[in-house]
């Protein structure tokens, strides 16, 4: 659909768009895989993870089938037991704590900061029991959670850190990138991410050797020398076509979210005078976010709203509508127990972010969010 004539149409994420911009490029370097017959791990793989090694300025990168997967192998990697407790988020996608419960572990939440929608730090240490084995943040649409606290309070208790850097490839806590700052961090490349593949593709960092060797071990069946299976593994590799895909993409990654991050500028400013109706995101002291997503809470009318901006063509999304405390699947909480995170859950609403969006398509979406709530 096109808006107001020149503007052509308005993506919530661009993957076309973007693939465009560098198809030759891309192109040559899936043929180049297709042709080297290595489709799996191999050199192609090896590359990117050198790359994320020095991207993330961390020690080990090892590459597997999916941010979920990645979840799941750092639990595995740890040695996650049924009954252990992890302290996480319960606003956040459902993979966070799904990987939790695959593993007879219990999440235990803790509400959110209302301002970054990210784990508030202050109540984490009255959640902590015997059980707890570790503190899993999310770094929730691109936004570093406080690590200097949750670092503070693992190192006093002697907890693990898995940082959830699912949305968060590049940004930065204090001016280190996130990734390096827990003792392992999971990233995803699903084709939304910031950095995304042309399919399911993830990725777990340490600098923690024997971490390393482990996880190394469990995305390969257990098995460090084939046939040999020392310890309970799974099949989560990462695909050559995807890896190269990476490769080309890594080279950009800093440029878009430095597009993101002038768009989510502009935005903010289109709202500046509209505070009493529309919060948009705040951005904590110490934190560089990239931008997965722009999401403003609109404390009226969120329905009213989404009925005008479909009208107007602008694309939206809730992330994320019911809370993990709250999903059939895992539920171990009612209404009522996590407050400020069923408010964001029900007020909150995602714009369209991506690398291909221009200051044009900002002041539009803007415009309209504007006009909407003024029905
Ligand atoms: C996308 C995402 C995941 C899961 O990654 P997949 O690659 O889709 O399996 C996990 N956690 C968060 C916060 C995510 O956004």
């Amino acid at each position: 659909m096109s808006v107001a004539g020149s503007i052509p149409a308005i993506q919530m994420v661009d993957v076309i768009g973007q693939y465009h911009r560098y198809q030759d490029e891309i192109d040559n370097a899936i043929l180049e895989v297709v042709r080297s017959g290595k489709y799996i791990n191999g050199p192609y793989v090896q590359r990117f993870e050198r790359a994320m090694e020095s991207y993330l300025g961390v020690k080990h990168a090892i590459a597997c089938a999916s941010g979920t997967d990645a979840l799941q192998i750092a639990m595995m990697a740890m040695d996650l037991q049924p009954g252990d407790e992890i302290i996480t988020t319960p606003f956040t996608f459902a993979a966070t704590t799904e990987t939790i419960v695959l593993l007879g572990g219990v999440p235990v939440y803790v509400d959110i900061d209302p301002q970054t929608f990210n784990i508030d730090v202050e109540r984490i240490e009255e959640k902590i029991t015997p059980r707890t084995r570790a503190i899993l943040p999310v770094h929730l649409f691109g936004q570093p959670a406080n690590m200097t606290r949750i670092r503070e309070i693992a190192d006093k208790h002697h907890l693990l850190v898995i940082e959830d850097a699912a949305q968060a490839v590049g940004a930065k806590w204090n001016g280190a990138m996130v990734c390096g700052i827990g003792d392992m961090a999971t990233i995803s490349f699903y084709p939304s991410k910031n950095l995304g593949a042309f399919g399911d593709a993830g990725m777990i960092t340490t600098n923690d050797d024997a971490l390393a060797a482990a996880l190394r071990t469990i995305c390969n069946h257990g098995s460090d020398r084939a046939y040999y299976h020392d310890r309970l593994g799974v099949n989560s590799r990462l695909d050559a076509i995807q890896a190269t895909i990476l490769n080309v993409k890594l080279q950009y990654l800093n440029e878009w979210n430095a597009t993101r991050s002038a768009m989510a500028a502009l935005y903010s400013n289109h709202f500046a005078g509209y505070g009493d109706q529309i919060m948009v995101p705040v951005v904590a002291e110490g934190a560089t976010p990239i931008w997965h997503q722009y999401s403003i809470i609109l404390k009226d009318g969120r329905e009213k709203a989404m009925e005008h901006l479909k009208a107007a063509g602008v694309p939206f999304n809730i992330y994320y509508p019911v809370p993990l405390h709250l999903q059939k699947a895992y539920v171990a909480g009612k209404l009522g127990d996590f407050p400020l995170t069923e408010f964001a859950a029900a007020h909150i609403l995602s714009l369209p972010m991506h690398s291909e969006l221009t200051p044009e398509q900002v002041e539009y979406i803007a415009g309209q969010v504007i006009t909407a709530i003024g029905k």
